[in-house]
């Protein structure tokens, strides 16, 4: 419906547009994700420039017209500093975009996912941000009603025997006792000790994330297994992983490649 609205929304993407125009896709809070076009911004003087760069968290005033909208007045209210000022953490901004952008669909009101992103860019700024990604990616997956089950296996309930690792498979939403593998597709073998951390970053709040301490092994077979959940659900390849790859990012210790992941016998 054409008319003016207020909306506060994070920038997700912005590229140029004819002359001096910029085209924003913005996941707003109340108004879902949606398309606008900001005029002239690419002139020197544009009161716009700032609060419409990428990654920008802004209140704006929208003009709804009959197929985009336009941005019409917009006043910053986070730009991320610290995330502008270091390569890794940039990068797994652009991850977390990526998810956001990948989850909502146009159009599509997703306030839970908005705050996710929010809070997800702000606390990139302080902690780990493997660490920061893996809770990300585990609570995206929750408000997808996705969380695997990792208690019991997730195709028969069985119990998952003895205390050596655990198979979990995307295919079959979660983990699989030892009579159920074999047969679900791409299986990831992870420690007792990941398993639990995950059920943790499904809980942890993000005042909390401060204080989990995570050992390099267990935050390397989670930065396989959870994105991987993710992947599957979203059918696509998440293109920002590899540059994060490339910089040697989602290894806990920065210290290089992910080590080779676990295959089910036979697959
Ligand atoms: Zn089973």
């Amino acid at each position: 419906m054409p008319g003016l609205f207020q909306a506060e929304g994070i920038v997700l993407k912005s590229r140029d547009y004819q002359e001096t125009d910029r085209l924003l896709t913005v996941l707003t809070r109340t108004h879902g994700k949606l398309e606008a076009i900001v005029k002239g911004v690419r002139k020197p003087r544009s009161s716009l420039r700032n609060g419409t760069q990428q990654l920008c968290r802004s209140r704006f005033l929208f003009y709804a017209g009959k197929s985009l909208a336009t941005v019409t007045q917009c006043e910053v209210q986070d730009i991320y500093g610290p995330l502008r000022q270091d390569l890794k953490r940039l990068a797994y901004a652009y991850y977390l975009v990526e998810i956001a952008d990948g989850v909502v669909m146009p159009g599509q009101v997703n306030e839970a996912m908005y705050l996710l992103l929010q809070h997800g860019l702000e606390a990139l700024g302080e902690l780990e941000p493997a660490l920061v990604a893996r809770a990300f990616e585990a609570r995206t997956l929750k408000l997808l009603g996705l969380a695997p089950r990792l208690e019991a296996c997730a195709l028969c309930q069985g119990e998952l025997k003895g205390n050596g690792r655990v198979a979990i498979a995307p295919a079959s939403g979660g983990a699989l006792c030892p009579e159920c593998r074999g047969h679900q597709g791409r299986e990831y073998l992870v420690s007792r000790g990941s398993v639990k951390t995950w059920q943790q970053l499904n809980r942890l709040n993000w005042s909390y994330l401060k204080r989990l301490q995570v050992n390099p092994l267990l935050m390397g077979e989670l930065g396989e297994v959870i994105p991987a959940f993710l992947e599957y659900y979203l059918d696509r390849r998440l293109r920002s992983r590899a540059f994060i790859n490339e910089i040697g990012g989602d290894n806990f210790d920065g210290a290089g490649k992910n080590r080779p992941v676990a295959q089910a016998p036979g697959t």
